[in-house]
């Protein structure tokens, strides 16, 4: 597991842009259907996604697939990329989804059949990263085992 990554809300600010440190740091959402990855699928093996925040890999690009939810959404992520959180907020009870290496906030999970918890992210907080030998070289979990919720 790489080092955590802890930095001030000043020191984030400089870093991100001011939708991207809504989104990370004050747990934000972007709209339905704005997302730029949303209708956007790379082929399997074309790299992964990483956190805008710390550049951590999350998802790889053969983990992306259309949800028709309105947001990019991920059935499997590497090993211990992301941590859920349960979120109780406007009276909901939902899953979530957060870094695990610099606690940025990328969204949403739900959990479907076979007990795989989706992540569903803002593309404000991932960012898509070709790489393919980084990429290989991962292991993946599926969301639902990593998480320590
Ligand atoms: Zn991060």
């Amino acid at each position: 597991m790489a080092e955590k990554v802890q930095k001030s809300a000043e020191e984030w600010r400089k870093e991100l842009s001011a939708e991207e440190f809504s989104v990370l740091r004050e747990k934000g959402t972007e709209a339905a259907g704005s997302s730029e990855y949303d209708k956007f699928t790379p082929k399997p093996g074309e790299g992964h996604f990483v956190c805008r925040g710390c550049k951590n890999p999350l998802y790889s690009a053969a983990a992306k697939f259309q949800s028709g939810c309105g947001w990019p959404a991920f059935d499997m992520c590497y090993e211990g990329a992301v941590k859920t959180n349960v979120d109780n907020s406007f009276g909901m009870r939902r899953i979530e989804i957060l870094c695990n290496r610099c606690d940025g906030h990328l969204g949403h999970g739900t959990r479907c059949t076979h007990s795989r918890l989706l992540c569903i992210s803002c593309s404000l907080a991932v960012l898509l990263q070709c790489s393919r030998a980084r990429d290989s070289a991962r292991k993946v979990s599926h969301a639902a085992t990593s998480g320590t919720a």
